[in-house]
């Protein structure tokens, strides 16, 4: 019979963000795998954890998954952590899962703090729907293919981003998205937590000329009506097709029907250009 992956979260700063039973479990498995083993005992032994740590990084990831596994395989108990946060989530997790789940084994999540998360519920930005988009690209062009990609999902855009690269990533944003409302979270959890609210103008402005520090999740609002691409100019064009074919005879309902068909939008979508410029 298979033991069992655990996937265990961490504190992404306040220690007292630990939760009761990721202790528990931490101090149960037969041996827990960790990015930096040096950063990680010190976290154990502030919950006074002695367990047995091998490190499980992405540059070992391959052939430490295969010994974890034959682990698991003989029955043992295996807990991943990461440096920070939950395992996966833009650290090394996912092939182990993969793996694990092919063997037969049973995965179980232990949940606790994801960096995004905290971002995007304290940004004061729509959290119906959220887009994840992991670490942005360092190199520009790609930064801003990557940001093309994602302008038109209808949900509060996350990503995480290096300090350094915060003012670059911020005006790519601007020119890629358009003026949108967005957060910077910096240091969430830590002594020096702050939640930069604005438009990314406003944000931009604000960091400008500073040096900035930390770690940082950076929360965007979803592309609005306003940022439709047939918005404004083309609205008009739109409301005047449709009184053309109310002319020709048609009724409202399938006039906009027609001209939003014309167009390549829903009814629902046309209905809403047409409404929010009247
Ligand atoms: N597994 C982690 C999680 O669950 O959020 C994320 C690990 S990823 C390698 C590290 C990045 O997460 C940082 O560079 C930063 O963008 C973000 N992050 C981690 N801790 C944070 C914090 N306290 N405040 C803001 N962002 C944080």
């Amino acid at each position: 019979m298979p033991g069992t992956l655990y996937l265990v979260a961490t504190p992404i700063g306040n220690l007292q963000d630990m939760s009761l039973r990721a202790i528990e479990v931490l101090r149960q498995v037969d041996v827990i795998a960790c990015e930096d083993t040096r950063h990680s005992r010190k976290l154990l032994n502030h919950f006074s954890i002695s367990n047995k740590l091998v490190s499980y990084h992405e540059h070992n990831e391959v052939d430490r998954a295969g010994e974890l596994i034959s682990l698991i395989e003989a029955g043992k108990s295996v807990a991943v952590i990461s440096d920070a946060g939950t395992p996966g989530i833009s650290d090394p997790g996912f092939l182990l899962v993969q793996r694990a789940r092919d063997a037969g084994a049973a995965v179980v999540p232990i949940p606790g703090p994801v960096a995004f998360v905290c971002a995007v519920i304290a940004a004061g930005l729509p959290t119906d729907s959220i887009y994840f988009g992991g670490f942005l690209p360092s190199k520009q062009g790609e930064r801003r293919r990557r940001l093309a990609e994602v302008a038109d999902i209808p949900a509060t855009l996350v990503f995480y981003e290096a300090p350094h690269r915060l003012l670059r990533s911020l005006a790519d944003c601007l020119e890629v998205l358009g003026d949108r409302k967005a957060a910077v979270a910096r240091e969430l959890t830590k002594l020096h937590e702050e939640i930069a609210s604005g438009t990314l103008s406003e944000i931009l402005a604000k960091f400008a000329g500073k040096t900035v520090k930390g770690e940082i999740a950076l929360v965007i609002e979803r592309k609005s009506d306003d940022s439709h691409p047939l918005a404004a100019a083309d609205a008009a064009s739109l409301a005047d097709r449709i009184s053309e074919l109310e002319k020709m005879g048609l009724d409202h309902k399938s006039a906009l029907k027609k001209a939003a068909k014309e167009s390549g939008l829903s009814k629902s979508e046309a209905y809403r250009l047409v409404i929010t410029k009247k």
